[in-house]
């Protein structure tokens, strides 16, 4: 497997909004940039397919990043760093090492899953896994989706889905009523375009039904989902569904910082104000110092694009325009933070790392991560516990306090060669 080498000024893992943003500007500021992308194009989960229906602001920010002079690597997964300055990526062809003097982290966020009885079903998904299936051409016309958990994500997710032929049963939300009216109210000052946003698609899900203080409790079928047990907590009643998209809350992917040892706090990776972390030379931008949203992660990737490029002065005169997405950032945390009785769904026998089949039952006889995955094997599966690391951090209020490379699945003939 042939390796190649190449030096760059700046090197950027993660090429959602806030990677492009911190490339783009660190490139016009005469850098040599490096933009690593482990999916098959630029653009992040929101953004990623220009043949689907992305924002303007997209496609200006997709053009700058054409027209500029970085080195944009697709189907690259940035793997591991024998040290700050030099990175190991997997790439189709094989593994190529990135030397760099300033490090980007863009790496973004994915879903939580919760596991409850039925979770493992067929046809149970992530909110976001069910509306990327549709964007790739899964078919889901007439299809009945009941769309569970918290956050925007929901609604936006339960309006693309219905744009595209699928039936919206109803849409369950766990915050309740008194907190999502507070937060509908602060996003008047806070975010007045989120607030349009939200009633465009309000508008989309006209006649569907949204119920706030609801979950799901169990998805029951055969061989795939065929009906949701949903929950207010005083009565429970059962929906019958095709589908079951949750998306209970977005996670910052946090194994490269993980790996340098960035200083991470509450999930978050800690920043300074040019979004420097604990380790001098290494930037993190976008969701993975906090759920924000791509208007935050623009602002912050070019902060961090114009401190690593050597323009402190230009990052500067975007900070007040920070302090206001950080402030929407919390409120929006306030309003859809789970609820306790999401955290008893799982029953003994409920799987929780679907990888290596291991139950609540099993892992609830540890005390620590480390104790639970050196016994069950839980979270050490193909997936390196992307899916359950989560919701083991979660329910069982552990750390992880390791991050090892390879910090994503890498083929074995890439970690020998
Ligand atoms: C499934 C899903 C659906 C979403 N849908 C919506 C929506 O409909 N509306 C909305 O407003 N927001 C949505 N969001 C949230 C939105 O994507 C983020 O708030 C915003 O895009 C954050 O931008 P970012 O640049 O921080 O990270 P992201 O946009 O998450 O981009 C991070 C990028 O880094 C790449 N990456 C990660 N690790 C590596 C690595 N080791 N090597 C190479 N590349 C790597 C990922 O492939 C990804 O492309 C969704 C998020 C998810 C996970």
């Amino acid at each position: 497997m042939a390796n190649s080498r190449d030096d760059y000024d700046v090197a950027v893992i993660g090429a959602g909004p806030s990677g492009i943003a911190a490339a783009c500007v660190a490139a016009e500021s005469g850098r040599r940039v490096a933009l690593l992308e482990s999916t098959l194009s630029p653009g992040g989960p929101i953004w990623r397919s220009r043949s689907g229906p992305i924002p303007r602001v997209a496609h200006r920010w997709l053009d700058r990043l054409e027209n500029s002079s970085v080195s944009v690597f697709d189907r690259t997964t940035a793997f591991a760093a024998p040290d700050r300055r030099l990175l190991l990526a997997e790439h189709p062809d094989g593994v190529m090492e990135i030397g760099c003097e300033k490090l980007i982290l863009a790496t973004g966020v994915q879903e939580l899953f919760l596991p409850f009885p039925g979770w493992t079903l067929p046809n149970v998904t992530g909110a976001g896994a069910l509306q990327a299936l549709s964007k790739s051409g899964w078919p889901i016309e007439g299809k009945r989706v009941v769309v569970a958990g918290s956050g925007p994500l929901l609604i936006a997710a339960a309006s693309y889905l219905r744009r595209h032929g699928a039936k919206i049963v109803c849409i369950a939300e766990q915050a309740g009523m008194m907190k999502l009216a507070k937060f509908t109210l602060a996003l008047t000052y806070l975010a007045p375009s989120k607030l349009i946003q939200a009633v465009g698609l309000q508008r989309d899900l006209f006649g569907v039904r949204y119920k706030t203080g609801c979950w799901p409790v169990a998805a029951h079928g055969e061989d795939c989902v065929e009906s949701v047990t949903l929950s207010n907590g005083k009565s429970e009643w059962t929906q019958e569904c095709d589908y079951l998209a949750c998306a209970f809350r977005l996670i910052p992917n946090l194994q490269w910082p993980g790996l340098l040892r960035c200083r991470i706090e509450h999930g978050q990776v800690q920043v300074d104000s040019l979004q420097e972390t604990s380790i001098s030379g290494v930037f993190c931008a976008g969701d993975a110092t906090g759920i924000a949203g791509s208007d935050a992660a623009l602002i912050e990737g070019r902060i961090a694009g114009h401190a690593a490029g050597g323009q402190p002065e230009k990052a500067k005169r975007l900070f007040a325009a920070r302090r206001r997405t950080r402030r929407f950032a919390e409120g929006m945390a306030r309003a859809f933070a789970l609820r306790d009785e999401l955290k008893g769904l799982a029953a003994e026998d409920t799987i929780v790392c679907r990888c290596e089949d291991v139950t609540h039952g099993r892992i609830a006889e540890h005390d620590t991560l480390r104790s639970a995955k050196l016994q069950t094997r839980c979270g050490m599966g193909p997936c390196q516990g992307r899916t359950c690391l989560g919701s083991l951090q979660l329910l069982y209020g552990w750390t992880n306090d390791s991050a090892r490379p390879p910090v994503l699945p890498t083929r074995v003939e890439s970690l020998s060669g």
